[in-house]
């Protein structure tokens, strides 16, 4: 397994808040030349059997994977879990678990949104929902754009849903130490997710990845289209200061969305460990 494998283990299906099912999604990392997958819906691995078989039909090598949502010094930090046993009973109730609060949040973005000027929030994000329980945010964007209010959803983040802006609604998700006690008791390997995507300063950010560590956190993704090539050469080298393996994963959403195609990000850096190095026995 060479550092140069095309490995994408960041993407998300309409199982949470993709676009895209499992099986479209397989089809496209397929033709795109991805060699290695991970499907990992928000706080779900209801895609997981799915993704399974999708990826087998075109011979394709498949990790399981989620990315679980966490309350990490007030901030929401993201935490890719990949190649455990998707049925793992502690894993699937404390995924649960974290859904669990979606719906209410969500009726709360919606009353603050109406009283901006966007009327009937929570019924129109609805209307792009599958997963009730995943409600979220990129749902609510959907449908802003679709309203008129805005031309796209990285403009909806922006004026209504980032931190700090009138549809934001703060929720307390997962602990960092029950998101990594859940993957590894199934099994898997953890991993912070589009590290540069935080708003932490340089302490809050170095004591995120000494608690992982300590916590047994494995890997941080040095290759996202969250990062710009800066980002990239920087988190390649707290792979090295906190001895983690490095992963890669588009996080792609959608066609119409995501600017980064499944199995379009460069290579990661030559001197860092590829997480997949790691998990060869987890693969199906
Ligand atoms: P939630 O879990 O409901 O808080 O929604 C988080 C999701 O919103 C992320 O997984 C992304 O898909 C999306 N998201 C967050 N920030 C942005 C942004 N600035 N632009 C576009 N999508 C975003
Ligand atoms: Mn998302
Ligand atoms: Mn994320
Ligand atoms: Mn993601």
């Amino acid at each position: 397994m060479s550092r140069t494998l095309n490995a994408d283990l960041h993407c998300h299906s309409v199982v949470s808040d993709g676009t895209l099912t499992p099986e479209e999604l397989a089809a496209r990392a397929k033709a795109n030349g991805v060699q290695l997958w991970a499907l990992t819906d928000h706080d779900e691995v209801g895609g997981q059997d799915r993704a399974i078989t999708a990826a087998q039909s075109h011979s394709m090598r498949y990790l399981t994977g989620t990315e679980i949502s966490v309350t990490f010094a007030g901030v929401t930090v993201h935490i890719v879990g990949l190649g455990f046993d998707h049925h793992n009973e502690r894993l699937v109730a404390g995924l649960k678990g974290t859904r669990g609060g979606r719906e209410a949040r969500a009726r709360e973005m919606a009353e603050e949104l109406a009283k901006v000027g966007i009327p009937g929030a929570f019924e129109g994000a609805l209307k792009y929902v599958d997963n009730m329980e995943l409600i979220s945010r990129t749902h609510f964007a959907r449908y802003i754009v679709e309203a008129g209010h805005c031309s796209d959803t990285n403009e909806v983040f922006r004026k209504y849903l980032a931190d700090g802006k009138p549809g934001f609604v703060p929720h307390r998700w997962a602990k960092l130490s029950d998101a990594l006690d859940w993957i590894h008791g199934a099994g898997g390997l953890a991993v912070i997710a589009h590290p540069a995507r935080y708003s932490f300063t340089a302490n809050e950010e170095y004591a995120l990845f000494t608690e992982f560590k300590a916590l047994g956190g494995a890997g941080v993704e040095v290759q996202t289209s969250a990062h710009n090539a800066s980002e990239v050469v920087k988190y390649a080298e707290f792979c090295r200061e906190f001895d983690l393996y490095a992963s890669r994963g588009c996080d792609f959403h959608s066609p119409e969305e995501s600017r980064c195609d499944l199995g379009s990000l460069p290579e990661l850096p030559a001197k860092v460990t590829p997480i997949w190095e790691r998990l060869e026995d987890k693969m199906h």
